[in-house]
């Protein structure tokens, strides 16, 4: 028995979303202590729980209706919605907001000798990336062949380790890159941090806890301008 009367909301445990996610369900008037220990932790003051998980988990929690909320980067998001949609496993969801915080983009970038013109300078290479599905959308797009070399960590090391020719990464100021000897050429993607939901039928009160909770997150959103 999986189903609950309280609200379930996944939040990243520990990283660069995990404290602005607190922050914000905290300015709604959710009242809740987190114990790092702990999956999962309860509101004192509305019937509403926090699981805190890998960020990657996220989107597959509100696809597969194990919760009612998720905040996740849109890139993460759009990620596994491919992936899924590609071994046809559900990736329905619905995105009630963007949020204003999480920013960064998703870029290719090659070793400062690389003479780089456009994207097409990257047929038939090797890229190094953690979304291979975002990376293989944007070069079928254009038409443009290359070859994958699957990281979920150090991906900004491998043109330098000879694994891969360029990379697709994260980017938000530049300083890793230039740090590894490269250099960003093309974004391919920008995200921000978004709050979804799943489509499971939701009762009514709790569809009313949801909808509460976004009127606040909007009016907390419009406040910091
Ligand atoms: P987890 O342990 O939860 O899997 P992670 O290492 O995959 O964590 P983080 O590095 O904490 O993830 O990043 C989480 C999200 O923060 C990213 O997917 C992205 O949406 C957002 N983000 C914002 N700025 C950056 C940045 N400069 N680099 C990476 N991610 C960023
Ligand atoms: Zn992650």
């Amino acid at each position: 028995m999986t189903a609950s009367n309280r609200l379930r909301i996944a939040i990243q445990k520990s990283g660069r979303l995990s404290e602005e996610s607190q922050k914000l369900l905290k300015k709604c008037g959710v009242k809740f202590n987190v114990n790092e220990q702990r999956l999962i932790a309860h509101a004192d003051n509305m019937p509403i729980d926090l699981l805190r998980v890998r960020d990657d988990d996220i989107p597959g929690l509100v696809m597969d209706g194990v919760v009612d909320l998720g905040i996740i980067g849109e890139n993460v998001l759009e990620e596994e919605e491919i992936e899924r949609q590609s071994l046809g496993m559900p990736s329905e969801y619905q995105k009630l907001k963007q949020l204003d915080f999480g920013g960064c983009r998703l870029s290719l970038a090659v070793p400062k000798e690389f003479t780089y013109q456009d994207a097409y300078s990257l047929e038939g290479l090797r890229i190094a990336t953690s979304y291979p599905n975002l990376l293989r959308r944007f070069m079928q797009n254009k038409g443009i062949n290359f070859r994958s070399c699957l990281l979920k960590g150090s991906v900004e090391v491998a043109p330098r380790a000879g694994l891969a020719d360029g990379i697709c990464d994260l980017v938000s100021t530049g300083a890793t890159l230039e740090a590894n000897g490269l250099y960003e050429t093309e974004v391919i993607y920008r995200s921000m941090a978004c709050i979804i939901q799943s489509q499971q039928p939701q009762s009514d009160e709790k569809q009313q806890l949801i909808d509460t909770l976004l009127s606040r997150i909007n009016g907390v959103i419009r406040a910091r301008g």
